[in-house]
Formats: C-alpha cells, structure tokens, sequence
C-alpha cells in the first residue's frame, strides 16, 4: 500500500501565545488529528514525525530547575520524554479519531534514535539553542563544569548551543516497519529522533539537535514512501518571502527548488530544511513527491492537490 510520511510542524502541538499545559497542548493536537485522519480515510499507510523544540525545552527547564531534588536527566533522555509526552497526545487524539471513523488500527508512539556521525562538522559548529537562559557568570561555571558550549542569545542572556549533525539511520526503522505492516500508525523520530553514535557493539546518546524535517526524510527514504508531506504554518514555500514580490509556489520541478533554494529563498532553519528534505525525498527514487503546506491542507497535500508540490 502507498506510505505517506508526514512531518509536523510546532503549531500542530502547541499554539502559540497559550500556556502550554498538558490541557490545551492536547486541545491543539486533536484538531492536528481531525486533520490527519484525512489521509487516513483516503486508504494510505500513513507515519508521523513531529517536532519538539519548545516541549523538550520545557522538559530541561524542569530538570534544571528541579536539579537540587533530583539529577536532571541528560539531553538525550529529555528527548526521549519529549517523544512520549507527545506521542502519548497523538495516540489519545488520533486514535479517538480513528475508532470514531471506525477506521482499524491504532497510532503508536515508537521512542526513536537516529544515528549522526560524530565527526559530521556540524558539531565543530554547535547552532541550536536549548534550554533555560543564563548570565555569563553562571554560563561560564557550568561551561567549566560540564564542558558544554554557550553563546549569548539576542540580548536575552547566554543559552546552551548544540550542533545539528544529518540523520544517517533510523535505529528502530525496521519496528517501524512491523507496525506499518500490521496496520498500526507509526508515531516516529519525534523531534528529529534521539542523536546517537555507534559505541563498539552499542549505540550512545548525545546532546545534538537533529531537524526533525530532515529526520522525516530519513524515515520516508527508508520506508520507500511514495509521498513525504511536510505540514507547517504556511500553505506555501514562498519565493521572496515577506517582500512586496513575494511569490507562492504551486507545482515545481525539483531541479527549479534546487536553483531557488541555492538563491537563498528559504531561510535556514525553518522553511530552508523542509526544501532542503523535499529534494533529498524526490531526488532518491522515482515518482516520488514531496509537499508542502499547512496543516489545514493536510488532506489535499496528501494527495498533490494543495501546497508546493516538488516532483523530479
Ligand atoms: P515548523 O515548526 O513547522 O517546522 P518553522 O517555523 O520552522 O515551522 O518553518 C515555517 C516558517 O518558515 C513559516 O512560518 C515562515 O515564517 C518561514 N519561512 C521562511 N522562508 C519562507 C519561504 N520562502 N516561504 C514560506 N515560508 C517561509
Ligand atoms: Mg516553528
């Protein structure tokens, strides 16, 4: 049967501007769910990824703030919260949806490393920001402490940074098949997945940042999806964003994505990675598509019908 990946964006979890209590973080994902089951009644397989940022940046605040009654656990094992927290929500929400439908099987939430390289340059350069904000005093005692870099955060105090290394494997893809398989949705590599690197025989977690779109791509390539669906706040990826020539994008060629993206017109670090995991999708295998759009469009995204519509 024909696999859609999809990725979510952060106002698929949490609006913003509204406390982010478990109450209304799970008000906003039943209506991501109402949208999602969608693609499901149209018959596709279909496999979530979504993002975590402002939740796994709660969860460290908490460990942080909480440090002087018990350890606060590292960042990889915050991800890993991140993952159930969230899925926990999509399993509730989605799956009232589906037996309301009385569509069969059930989302499940699959905790989910994927493996980086550890000499990927990215973790010359650390990029991301996490966690709670600090004074210089205190970010250079814990620097000196722990050896994590920090960096000063537009005026607003200096913040903990770590890199944004590729996603090279999807550690438990084939348990994510299985459950495709069976008829399960498969709720996987949530906030980008939990950056792991080989160690002997074992696997160990980092403090990295993988860009969940990015990781929704890894999932797709390995699933051999048909079509990755990339839901964020707008409906489209814009040529000449936010200027007065600003320019939505329907139907594009890959090759055509590739020059606007090489022109600089998708900022990095939002709608730059979700360009750049479309091509890296469509580019891997033929009559692939990758879409873009918001979550409203879910549906009609699914089926090439709304959104940037990138094909080869
Ligand atoms: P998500 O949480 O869904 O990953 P991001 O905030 O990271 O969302 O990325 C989506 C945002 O990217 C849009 O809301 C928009 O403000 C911004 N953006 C940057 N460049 C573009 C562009 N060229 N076209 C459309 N949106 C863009
Ligand atoms: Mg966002």
């Amino acid at each position: 049967m024909n696999t859609i990946v999809v990725a979510l964006g952060g106002n698929a979890l949490q609006r913003a501007g509204q406390t982010a209590s478990a109450e209304n973080q799970l008000k906003v994902v039943r209506e991501t769910a109402a949208q999602l089951l969608g693609i499901l009644k149209a018959g596709k397989q279909l496999v979530i990824v979504h993002g975590n940022g402002p939740q796994v940046g709660r969860i460290v605040l908490q460990n942080e703030a909480a440090a002087e009654i018990t350890p606060p656990m590292p960042f990889d094992v915050c991800g890993a919260m991140s993952q159930g927290m969230i899925g926990y929500h999509i399993q509730q929400a989605l799956g009232a949806e589906m037996r309301k439908a009385g569509l069969p099987g059930a989302p499940v939430t699959v905790v989910t490393q994927v493996r980086v390289d550890e000499t990927d340059p990215a973790f010359l350069h650390p990029t991301k920001p996490i966690g709670p904000f600090y004074s210089k005093e205190e970010a250079e005692a814990i620097a000196a402490d722990k050896g994590f870099v920090f960096r000063e955060d537009a005026g607003r105090g200096w913040r903990r940074v770590v890199a944004s290394p590729l996603p090279l494997e999807v550690v438990e893809l084939e348990q994510v098949k299985a459950l495709l398989t069976a008829g399960f949705v498969p709720v996987t590599a949530g906030g980008g997945g939990i950056p792991v690197v080989s160690r002997g025989e074992g696997l160990e977690g980092i403090a990295a940042v993988i860009d969940k779109d990015l990781a929704a791509w890894r999932v797709a390539e390995g699933l051999q999806a048909e079509t990755l669906v990339i839901l964020t706040e707008v409906e489209h990826a814009c040529l000449n964003y936010g200027k007065p020539n600003q320019q939505a994008l329907g139907r594009v060629e890959a090759d055509r994505m590739e020059q606007y993206l090489r022109q600089g017109h998708f900022a990095a670090g939002s709608m730059g990675p979700k360009v750049e995991a479309a091509l890296r999708f469509v580019h891997g295998g033929a009559g692939r598509v990758a879409v873009i759009t918001s979550l409203e469009k879910a549906r009609l995204g699914a089926q090439g019908q709304a959104g940037t519509i990138i094909y080869d």
